[in-house]
């Protein structure tokens, strides 16, 4: 990233409370409600910022300002971010906001160390992902053009991406940069102008980009940020004027956000892409290399304390050993059980901290009783065994050195299912909990897979081609992986789940040409021209003749237009 190869300071040694204040038209303003909540440490639970709640004054005011630095209807001629600048300059912001990210790259991660609690390695790979996508977005210009066909005799068609106006991301707390960074930059350099609504619980990362746009030449109005919660989010979808809405975050509110973008209420109704939560599973045959395995299924698991969308939550233990003659009719099983032991182990080492190789507290208190409720659940309600107890870190005294709370570490958690419908293995956990069941075929794991409401991430572990295929041909989900654990499609591949399911509302993938697709609408141009001569319409194609080296003639006697003798010619009849 920066080159440096020893190890980061998590946290600056100073830590002053930051006011996180709305970013409209490139200035910091208060919101008119001059409310704020509290963010919180969640190492410590210390207060290290405040946060503006909005209301729809201030979203009606981000909103004319998004809407006047698109395109100044009032003026004529070529004005505003979508018509002045083109589609190459727009990228050359982008890619100044590309170098001005990896030259800052320290400083956001420690900002998202801060407010997020991930390790430092974790938070400085949600820069450099969400760089990865900036990175993508410069090379719109050459991916965006148009095409260009003649599509019968003197009729021409060609299509072009038109921006949509000033469009709208809802992000949520889990990756503080990334996230805002699958949108923001395809969105820019489309032509959009846009509001971004972070999380209320990580703003501070956010807040300082807004600095780091600024100085990337993001003209004011461009690029704004609004703060708030529910009223603020509905007051951004009912808003007249913003074209479309792009939400990640939980199932229910990315469900709530899409109905009402679809709502019959909302005329016309809104461009509307919303990523929900997942339950993601993870095959094990008895085939597969469990040295790599255990390693892989470990970060998965409890890699930024379990709160990513990509996260192994489900491993499903295949014994298929269908030898009648074989003694050991529990072969598979038992090698799998070496397996297990592994991924207890590489986990029971993990220690509770921001360093490289450690492990965070997870978001708030609500998140942290939520988590336990559903190891409580499998304990005492479904006959579970816990293999590993994450729950014996609430004794340790993490945070609590320097007088914070700390309440809200939670270890790496395995839990050995005996009952398939316990729900901790079918809802979103979102906790550093790995659920562990074994089935007795191929097809009893799909089953389980398939039937899950969810459907963003699988992966299959084993070490035949064959059996892979057997699986990814079968997953529900639409992230698939081969002896990989967070099988996220990288760019320029689009990141998304299964439409239809509980990771899904609304339409296209977020990033990718998905993304370019939904921040466009696509103008298709066709054009028939007659030839005009000395005032005089020309003759058709068919009576043109060339002379010998190549130029075309046309006799000196000109003939009226003919339409084109193309029975494909339909231009203008339909
Ligand atoms: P969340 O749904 O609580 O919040 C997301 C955003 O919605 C925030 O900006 C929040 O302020 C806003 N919001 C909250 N309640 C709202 C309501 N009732 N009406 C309107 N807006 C509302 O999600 P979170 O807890 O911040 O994030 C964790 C969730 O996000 C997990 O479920 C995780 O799986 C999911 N997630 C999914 C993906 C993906 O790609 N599918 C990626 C990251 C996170």
């Amino acid at each position: 990233m920066n080159g440096s190869t020893s190890t980061p300071t998590p946290t600056p040694t100073v830590v002053e409370v930051t006011v996180c204040d709305n970013y409209i038209n490139g200035e910091y303003i208060p919101s008119s409600t001059n409310e704020y909540l509290d963010v919180l440490n969640p190492t410590n639970s210390k207060i290290i910022g405040k946060v503006a709640i909005s209301n729809s004054k201030d979203v009606n005011h981000a909103v004319q300002i998004a809407k006047n630095a698109f395109h100044d209807e009032s003026s004529s001629g070529n004005n505003g971010w979508s018509k002045k600048y083109t589609i190459k300059q727009r990228a050359a912001c982008m890619m100044k906001l590309h170098s001005l990210i990896e030259k800052n790259a320290l400083k956001l991660a420690q900002l998202i160390v801060l407010e997020n609690g991930k390790n430092i390695t974790e938070a400085l790979a949600d820069v450099a992902k969400g760089n990865e996508t900036i990175e993508w977005a410069c090379s719109l210009p050459s991916l965006a053009c148009g095409n260009n066909l003649k599509v019968s005799s003197q009729v021409s068609c060609e299509d072009r991406r038109d921006p949509l106006g000033v469009v709208v991301s809802i992000v949520p707390f889990n990756f503080p940069f990334m996230v805002p960074m699958w949108t923001v930059p395809i969105a820019l350099v489309m032509g959009n102008t846009v509001i971004l609504k972070p999380s209320e619980k990580v703003p501070l990362t956010m807040n300082y980009t807004c600095q780091l746009m600024k100085e990337a030449g993001v003209p004011p109005g461009v690029f704004n940020v609004i703060h708030g919660t529910k009223e603020c989010v509905e007051c951004l979808i009912d808003h007249p004027d913003t074209k479309a809405i792009t939400f990640v975050g939980s199932s229910p509110v990315a469900k709530i956000v899409s109905y009402r973008c679809r709502s019959l209420e909302l005329q016309p109704p809104k461009r509307c892409t919303a990523l929900g939560g997942a339950k993601n599973h993870l095959i094990a045959l008895g085939d597969c290399d469990f040295d790599t395995a255990s390693s892989d299924i470990t970060v998965s698991f409890a890699g930024c304390a379990g709160q990513r969308c990509m996260a192994a939550s489900v491993l499903l233990l295949v014994d298929d050993d269908d030898d009648d003659n074989n003694d050991n009719n529990n072969i598979d099983t038992s090698r799998l059980q070496v397996l297990v032991n592994q991924i207890v182990d590489k986990s029971s080492k993990i220690e509770a901290g921001n360093q490289p190789g450690q492990m965070g507290p997870v978001i708030d208190e609500v998140s942290y009783r939520k988590i336990i409720s559903y190891i409580e659940h499998s304990e005492q309600n479904c006959d579970a065994t816990i293999l590993l107890d994450g729950r014996s870190w609430s004794n340790k005294s993490h945070g609590k050195e320097d007088g914070g709370g700390g309440n809200l570490w939670i270890g790496p958690t395995i839990i050995l299912h005996s009952n398939k419908d316990d729900k901790t293995m079918s809802e979103e956990v979102f906790g550093p909990v790995l659920s562990i069941f074994s089935v007795p075929t191929w097809e009893d794991a799909i089953e389980i897979e398939n039937k899950n409401p969810f459907g963003n991430a699988a992966s299959i572990y084993t070490s035949v081609g064959g059996n892979a295929e057997w699986f990814t041909s079968r997953f529900r989900s639409s992230m698939l992986g081969i002896n990989i654990g967070i099988p996220v499609p990288r760019e320029p591949f689009s990141f998304g789940g299964l439409y239809g399911t509980r990771s899904k509302y609304g339409d296209m993938d977020i990033t990718g040409d998905g993304a370019m697709e939904f921040f466009s609408n696509r103008v298709k141009v066709t054009s028939k021209w007659p030839i005009v001569r000395n005032g005089k319409r020309g003759p058709s194609s068919s009576s043109r003749k060339r002379s010998r080296d190549g130029e075309e003639e046309t006799s000196s006697k000109a003939q009226p237009a003919e339409e084109p003798k193309d029975a494909a010619n339909f231009a203008g009849q339909m």
